[in-house]
């Protein structure tokens, strides 16, 4: 997700590209057979619970809770909801403002939403995904402000946690594959960061198994440092870190996410392209970069034509990252839209299929046995053996 934060477009927006290729290729994420140009088993590391919501999840709630929606059918809700090209932040943000309302501070949404989910991703051939959300923008009690407009109600963020974690656990027994969660601190929110440590460490044994940053780039952590505490404290007690950091916002922001924040993860990190030190630094360090494809495109956070997108860099020098949806709601996109993309027109090839699923399994936050028997079941279907050197 590029930003989930209250603030006027100030320049930050990127010029709507024309492109109907995009709709194009959104619409064939549904359907494509030829798409499946990696048809093995997946990890995903990088997409949003709140940003992967069925639309007709979205009106089955609206309607059993009795809020009116400006849409009545999945399709006239799809086209409100879902990006057709490349948005300018306010575009972007006015995206959740369609439907986060509806299943914010509702039980029920939020554990049916995160059960299928799993079902969702086991069907793209993911075996094991981490899925990210801020527990604060789907509660509606013990949060200050109370998103989304919604009226004060008894939800608050620890138990949309144990909602969650239901929700994962159960999908996980239903589709045989294993989710686990990250949560998210929001930049523009500081005053929340504490909970959200504080949550990952209550459910640490639960399912969750990091900590997030998102938001807008340009809110530094010098000038908020409760974002800074927070993951001093996740550093502390075992937490693993994530920081959205070189999206759209320069290698400052990701030298800042490794060195202060002790990201062992970068969000994008597309940025770090520009400082050519701090880029040979964290190949060096062997650095995950959680690379969105399809994403970059739709927020214009990279250059719109695919051939120039920095994650051909990435392979190129080996680097260590994986390929991920973000929002596959918003975008009207499947992980294999993005598997799709990078082999028609990145030159991925099998061989870097497999190379980069296994770096992603390596970087993963599931403790150690576990990642092993992850690896094991990657190395399997790979037809590979576990000696073979990434
Ligand atoms: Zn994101």
């Amino acid at each position: 997700m590029l930003i989930m934060v209250r603030r006027a477009a100030s320049g930050l927006g990127s010029p709507a590209l024309c492109s109907v290729r995009i709709s194009k290729l959104s619409a064939m994420a549904q359907s494509s057979p030829e798409q499946q140009v990696f048809n093995k088993p997946k990890v995903e590391l990088h997409v949003h619970l709140d940003g992967a919501i069925r639309v007709q999840t979205i009106l089955d709630v609206a309607r059993r809770r009795g809020i009116s929606l400006p849409a009545t059918t999945a399709q006239q809700m799809k086209e409100r909801i879902i990006l057709q090209e490349p948005e300018t932040l306010t575009g972007f943000l006015e995206k959740f403002d369609e439907y986060m309302h509806v299943v914010a501070g509702d039980r029920e949404a939020i554990q049916r939403i995160a059960y299928e989910f799993v079902e969702d991703k086991a069907k793209e051939g993911v075996v094991y995904v981490e899925a990210r959300y801020s527990p604060h923008l789907l509660s509606n009690c013990k949060v200050e402000p109370i998103p989304w407009n919604q009226k004060e109600g008894n939800l608050c963020p620890d138990e949309v946690v144990r909602l969650v974690n239901k929700g994962l656990s159960e999908g996980e027994r239903a589709f045989q594959i294993k989710a686990r969660s990250i949560l998210c601190c929001m930049r523009h929110m500081p005053s929340w960061s504490q909970e959200v440590v504080e949550l990952c460490k209550k459910y640490q044994n639960e399912g969750v198994v990091g900590i997030d940053l998102a938001g807008d780039e340009s809110l530094n952590c010098e000038a908020n440092p409760d974002h800074r505490k927070a993951y001093e404290e996740a550093v502390r007690c075992g937490i693993h870190r994530t920081v959205h950091a070189g999206e759209v916002g320069p290698a400052s922001v990701v030298r800042e996410a490794v060195e202060v924040l002790k990201a062992e993860r970068v969000g994008h990190g597309y940025g770090t392209l520009g400082d050519p030190d701090l880029y040979r630094e964290l190949l060096a360090q062997d650095m995950h970069f959680e690379v969105c494809p399809f994403s970059s495109k739709l927020t214009g956070a990279c250059n719109p034509d695919f051939t120039k997108h920095p994650v051909i860099t990435f392979m190129r020098d080996k680097a260590n990252y994986s390929l991920n949806t973000d929002d596959p709601l918003i975008f009207n996109s499947t992980l294999n839209l993005d598997y799709f993309l990078a082999h028609k027109h990145m030159g991925f090839t099998e061989e870097e299929f497999k190379r980069l699923n296994i770096k992603s399994a390596k970087s993963c936050f599931l403790p150690e046995k576990e990642k092993n028997e992850l690896l094991s079941r990657l190395y399997e279907a790979y037809g590979m053996i576990e000696s073979t050197p990434f």
